[in-house]
């Protein structure tokens, strides 16, 4: 079963979190094999988008927001579009766009920055918008602060987050085609941070000193973090990654989160809204359809999951109109 595990370390301004998403991640690959016209990801695609999800969920039990979390990388290569997104509750969804074929060792500059036009981006969507609210967003490049194409989409992340909310973020994340993960570790904000102007000679020592103890602290669990490798965060357990690295530092840990109260996947596509679609194109349309192609096919935008319609199934829709539910004739 997916999870997400909070722990902080103790008397220190550090906080950190590992989600490890399993049966969400393999229903997220299952719908995209599963689907006629588009097949599974090729591996490296599956890799990314893997890592997006663990990202987006990281970054969603992160903050304290009522809406939901996006994370997109529009890309210039192969890659045209790839979108991650975690809701409050931790539901989870994500699909790519590939066009055209890509090396089986595709790095991420490979399959999105090919002609350095590659960004990302972090929408925060509020659920309950006020008319006019148009939601957050943040974009970052794919460089580093040298103009190097950054590799690895831990990087691109550390690099919003620094800018974004200015903290310090160490982010390990690694994705197979059972397992996605994601380990973050994240220096707290201190109060009066960065604002020790007015306070007296001694007190400005004495706030230098704990900020340099506190950075130090921060430092040597980010170099331990970052020590983990993309096995060990794929095959090993949580308790025993936890143990691996921070065996020399108190943790609090907080009751890990599973099942549905967890991370899981979700969308908000079914065949009921397929057919109220349908209906909405009308029974001319639907006809010129099955005669051309001898079934209806519509696959989710959010999760590619494909959903058929044969003539009995489309017939069905047109003769029972009383018995259809009501609902939005868009597929989301
Ligand atoms: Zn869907």
């Amino acid at each position: 079963m997916s999870e997400l595990h909070k722990f902080l370390f103790d008397g220190m301004p550090v906080r950190g979190m590992i989600v490890r998403l399993t049966d969400a991640w393999q229903e997220i690959l299952a719908r995209r094999a599963s689907n006629t016209t588009t097949g599974a990801y090729p591996p490296p695609v599956a890799e990314l988008l893997g890592e997006m999800t663990a990202a987006a969920a990281l970054m969603q039990a992160n903050i304290k927001f009522n809406g939901a979390l996006i994370l997109q990388i529009f890309g210039d290569g192969p890659v045209k579009i790839a979108v991650a997104e975690a809701k409050p509750d931790l539901s989870l969804r994500a699909t790519a766009k590939v066009v055209g074929e890509l090396p089986a060792d595709a790095r991420l500059p490979d399959m999105v920055n090919a002609g350095n036009k590659g960004r990302c981006a972090i929408t925060l969507d509020p659920k309950d918008k006020l008319p006019g609210t148009t939601p957050y967003q943040g974009v970052v490049p794919l460089f580093d602060d040298q103009g190097e194409k950054l590799g690895r989409l831990s990087e691109v992340l550390q690099h919003y987050m620094l800018q974004s909310e200015q903290l310090d973020t160490t982010l390990v994340l690694a994705a197979d085609d059972k397992v996605a993960a994601g380990l973050l570790i994240q220096r707290l904000p201190v109060k009066g941070e960065g604002n020790l102007e007015g306070t007296s000679g001694s007190d400005h020592d004495q706030a230098n000193e704990d900020q340099i103890g506190r950075n130090e602290d921060y430092n040597r669990i980010s170099i331990l973090a970052s020590s983990l490798t993309r096995d060990e965060l794929l095959t090993l357990d949580v308790d025993t990654i936890l143990r691996r690295l921070f065996w020399e530092e108190k943790l609090l840990r907080f009751e890990p989160q599973a099942g549905l109260l967890g991370p899981h996947f979700a969308c908000t596509c079914g065949r009921e809204r397929v057919a109220n679609m349908i209906r909405g194109l009308g029974i001319e349309e639907a006809e010129g359809i099955l005669a051309e192609r001898g079934d209806i096919e519509v696959g989710c935008d959010f999760c590619g999951k494909q959903y058929r319609f044969d003539a009995v199934d489309a017939a069905q829709i047109f003769t029972a109109p009383g018995d259809q539910m009501p609902g939005s004739a868009v597929v989301q």
